[in-house]
């Protein structure tokens, strides 16, 4: 990629944010679905190496079942991993889910906290969960770098890390605040229709006027 002075890289964010925009709005929009802060921490300790749409099918029975961060809390062990065992590491994920309620019930009055640290205190719960929960509940700007957010920064050239939180921090020195939460949004969107990881349809590409890597592998 040719190098470009923080000027043109401004220029050209400005106009992969604009061209984004257009293409799929400004909306905020969640692919869990969840009707609780609670319920969108369990769909995202679940969706780990998990597709969003396995995670929906096995919510909706799920949430039925455990209508309360006190069934979860009280869930059997062996019985929540039969319930969620269409998806994968279940096991872990079970144990983690039981000990996160558990914590948001004794530690923090039954709600979900909006603090990083705390939300890292929990089980299963990593700065990309953290992230997701602080942009969709608390609508605090946050940059979820999950494997489309990575994969594509990368080739539009916002960043050459490989760590996500690396590539969360690169992102926060291009992107303005107002973009942080709808980054995700665009580039999962992005990442799932046209810049797919095993075959970039970058000629009917939106973006090839402003990405480095159009037409390359
Ligand atoms: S031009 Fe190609 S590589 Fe660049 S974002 Fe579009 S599909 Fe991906």
């Amino acid at each position: 990629m040719k190098r470009e002075t923080k000027a043109q890289r401004a220029a050209r964010v400005a106009r992969i944010l604009e061209l984004l925009d257009r293409e799929y709005g400004t909306d905020y929009r969640c692919y869990l679905n969840h009707e609780t802060p609670w319920q969108l921490l369990i769909a995202v300790i679940l969706s780990a190496q998990c597709t969003d749409a396995r995670v929906n099918i096995v919510t909706a029975d799920l949430f039925k079942k455990y209508d309360s961060l006190e069934k979860f809390a009280g869930a059997s062990l062996e019985e929540l991993e039969q319930d969620i065992r269409s998806i994968g590491f279940y096991h872990m994920k079970a144990k983690n889910i039981i000990a996160c309620c558990r914590s948001l019930l004794a530690d923090f009055g039954g709600e979900v906290p909006s603090e990083l640290s705390e939300l890292t205190s929990l089980a299963g719960v990593g700065r990309k969960t953290a992230n997701v929960i602080r942009g969709n509940i608390y609508n605090i700007p946050s940059i979820v770098v999950d494997t489309h957010v990575k994969r594509i920064s990368r080739k539009l050239g916002l960043t050459r890390e490989e760590e996500p939180e690396k590539v969360e921090y690169d992102l926060m020195k291009v992107l303005p605040e107002d973009h942080w939460i709808l980054w995700n949004i665009h580039i999962i969107t992005l990442g799932r229709t046209i810049c797919t990881a095993r075959s970039p349809r970058c000629g009917q590409c939106f973006l090839k006027e402003v990405c480095p890597s159009a037409g390359m592998r």
